[in-house]
């Protein structure tokens, strides 16, 4: 029987020319991940080029094949196939998703509750704990070999979509690859070292200014607070040096709800992150976002203090569904 990552390893392996993409505010999931697909494939001669709209993010610029990642493509290139990766639709790719309506084989890869099930080939499964794991079995069957760069890479993917494998997504399945991926080479701990122990002081000093801005709900259920223009212009940090804020406000006991709200040019962006029966992505889609039950995030319209006010709302909603259930 083969399964969707055969008959993707499969089609992928007959092209001459491969376009990878990742998804707006690319994380460390789906960076290694299309490195890691990139490499199968250029290990064996073919031609795989990785596209993200927004660059890479400084912290995993250390991934092997990184600095080869465009923000733009070339008009008069042509590809025989491009991968979506961890993109519920095709404009999740941003600037660059127009590249790819010329090309002829379309493939999904994701782990997303609202993937569209657009593409002509697709590895869904949103019980992955990180869309690594459905690329590794196409990886290995491209590319059977040990390669230490490539198993970097989806060790990176892995660690960083799990928390450094302490979610509740984390299962057999997860550890098992993470052990394939040690045993051809990748050390966990240097990806840590790398991702978490390698960060500017602006970092740790942007944190500290949100956490001072901590606020929470009078029952306690609820826990957000704000990165302006300002505190970066204060701190010296960029927007993606917000990474971790999140999730450290997650820790607070009785929270089951923690938000971020980032003031970008563009637009409010929120980052959610849930516990328990909750759904992180039931909040973020009432706003046309997306995401998992635990994490999710979505770009509000308004000013700061109307995007808060109306999604504090839809959180007390979703709070009184949970507990409803
Ligand atoms: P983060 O808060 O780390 O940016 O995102 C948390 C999760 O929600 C990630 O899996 C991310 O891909 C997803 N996500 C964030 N923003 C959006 C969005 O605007 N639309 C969709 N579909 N997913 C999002
Ligand atoms: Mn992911």
């Amino acid at each position: 029987m083969t399964t969707p990552a055969d008959r993707i390893a499969d089609a992928l392996g007959r092209c001459r020319h491969v376009l990878l993409l990742n998804h707006v505010s690319p994380d460390g999931d789906c960076l290694g991940s299309t490195l890691a697909l990139a490499r199968a494939l250029s290990t064996r001669g073919q031609r795989a080029t990785v596209g993200s709209a927004d660059g890479v993010p400084e912290v995993y610029r250390f991934l092997p094949g990184a600095d080869g990642i465009r923000r733009e493509l070339p008009d008069d290139a042509a590809y025989d196939a491009v991968v979506f990766m961890e993109c519920s639709t095709p404009d999740r790719a941003g600037a660059l998703a127009a590249r790819a309506a010329a090309v002829p084989l379309w493939v999904n890869i994701d782990h997303h509750l609202n993937n569209g099930g657009f593409g002509h080939l697709i590895a869904y499964d949103a019980t992955a704990a990180a869309v690594a794991e459905l690329v590794h079995p196409i990886v290995r069957r491209l590319a059977p070999g040990p390669d230490r760069q490539t198993a970097t890479c989806l060790l990176c993917a892995l660690l960083t979509d799990t928390g450094s494998f302490r979610y509740p997504a984390v299962t057999q399945r997860t550890l098992t690859i993470a052990a394939d991926l040690v045993g051809q080479g990748a050390h966990p701990s240097e990806v840590y070292a790398r991702v978490y122990e390698n960060r500017p002081a602006t970092t740790l000093r942007l944190l500290g200014q949100a956490l001072g801005r901590l606020r929470l709900s009078p029952d306690g259920r609820v826990a957000w607070t704000v990165v302006t223009q300002a505190m970066l212009g204060e701190t010296g940090a960029a927007m993606e040096e917000s990474e971790g804020i999140v999730g450290a406000l997650r820790a607070i006991a009785g929270v089951d709800v923690a938000m971020l709200f980032k003031e970008d040019p563009d637009g409010i962006r929120v980052s959610l992150r849930a516990r328990g029966a909750v759904s992180a992505n039931a909040i973020a889609e009432a706003f046309g976002g997306g995401g998992h039950a635990a994490a999710a995030g979505f770009t509000g319209r308004g000013t700061l203090d109307e995007v808060v006010r109306q999604t504090l709302e839809v959180v007390e909603r979703e709070l009184r569904t949970a507990a409803a259930s």
